[in-house]
């Protein structure tokens, strides 16, 4: 029998980033909560005790979403829907509204948070793979003050990222793409939960008819999102072509480290998968570029 119920936790609100950096620092066990749609799963199942939670989902403000002169600026506290549905995303990178859309059922996309998704490194969740493709930085404030940390460098482990104790994720910085850009999230998604069992973000710039920048990210498969870019390099210099991308795709496979096998999908599976995928990403990433 698995347990159900978590073992006994105080809760704390916070009306502020500050007063729950304080929270967190001051009570021994202390974990923040945004939409609790991965934190209380595993409390109920014990995979986790906090002693304390801190509440940070009504700080205001927390939420929201801005498009500045040089990229997007997504409050931690951003649900997958608002994220979806922002007129301002779709408008400045689509696929980060696309792969937000995709995140499991409308349940969970209205109480789930950017930050939270970010912060727990779910290997199969989807955030993680699309922020990397894209460049972006995550913003945290903790009680060593405010830090950046680029995606590349924030994803360190299965369910493990460079946040230090007591550091709280407030916003996601997405730089703008280059003119010729485009970019697209495909995920082979298990059919109950919609984690990715493979995905793979993809993201190319296209000037004068020549390809000059191709990024590939494959999530799902590996403890955290593979930059496969070494790969995709083949494509820079010339125009694309399928036979080009095709040349890529069927060398993704030997470009993942350590993949995992669960009893959904072999190890095996999800390295193939992660070849086809890269494949229909980059035609379509380019289809996009030229459009
Ligand atoms: P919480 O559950 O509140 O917190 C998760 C962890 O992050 C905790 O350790 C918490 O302490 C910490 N945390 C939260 N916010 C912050 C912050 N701002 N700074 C620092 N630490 C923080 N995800 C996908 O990507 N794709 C899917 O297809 C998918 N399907 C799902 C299906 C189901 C049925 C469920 C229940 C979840 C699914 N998820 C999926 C996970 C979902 O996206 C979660 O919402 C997300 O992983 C966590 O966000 P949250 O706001 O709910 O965080």
């Amino acid at each position: 029998m698995y347990p159900t119920r978590p073992v006994g936790f105080s809760y704390h609100r916070a009306s502020s980033v500050d007063e729950a950096v304080s929270l967190l620092g001051r009570l021994e066990g202390a974990r923040p909560l945004a939409g609790g749609h991965s934190l209380l799963p595993a409390m109920k199942l014990r995979l986790t005790s906090p002693a304390a939670l801190i509440d940070i989902g009504r700080i205001p403000g927390l939420n929201a979403i801005e498009h500045r002169g040089d990229g997007l600026r997504i409050g931690a506290l951003a649900t997958h829907a608002d994220v979806a549905d922002s007129d301002v995303i779709r408008g400045a990178c689509p696929v980060l509204a696309e792969a937000a859309g995709l995140i499991g059922d409308r349940q969970v996309r209205n109480r789930g948070t950017i930050g939270g998704s970010l912060a727990h490194a779910d290997p199969g969740a989807d955030y993680p793979t699309v922020v990397k493709a894209l460049e972006a930085s995550i913003a945290t404030s903790g009680p060593g003050g405010q830090r950046f940390v680029r995606a590349d460098e924030f994803f360190t482990g299965i369910f493990t990222t460079a946040l230090q104790p007591g550091e709280l994720v407030t916003h996601v910085h997405v730089p703008t793409l280059p003119a010729g850009s485009g970019s697209v999230y495909l995920k082979h998604k298990h059919p109950a939960s919609g984690y990715a069992v493979a995905a793979v973000a993809a993201v190319v710039t296209v000037e004068g008819g020549t390809c000059s920048r191709a990024r590939i990210i494959v999530g799902g498969v590996t403890a955290t999102p593979t930059d496969a870019t070494a790969v995709a390099g083949a494509l820079v210099g010339s125009a694309p072509s399928d036979e080009a991308v095709a040349a890529v795709a069927a060398k993704i496979p030997d470009a993942l480290g350590d993949s995992f096998g669960d009893a959904y999908a072999s190890a095996e599976y999800r390295v193939h998968l992660a070849g086809v995928l890269a494949g229909r990403a980059l035609n379509a990433a380019f289809e996009r570029a030229a459009a």
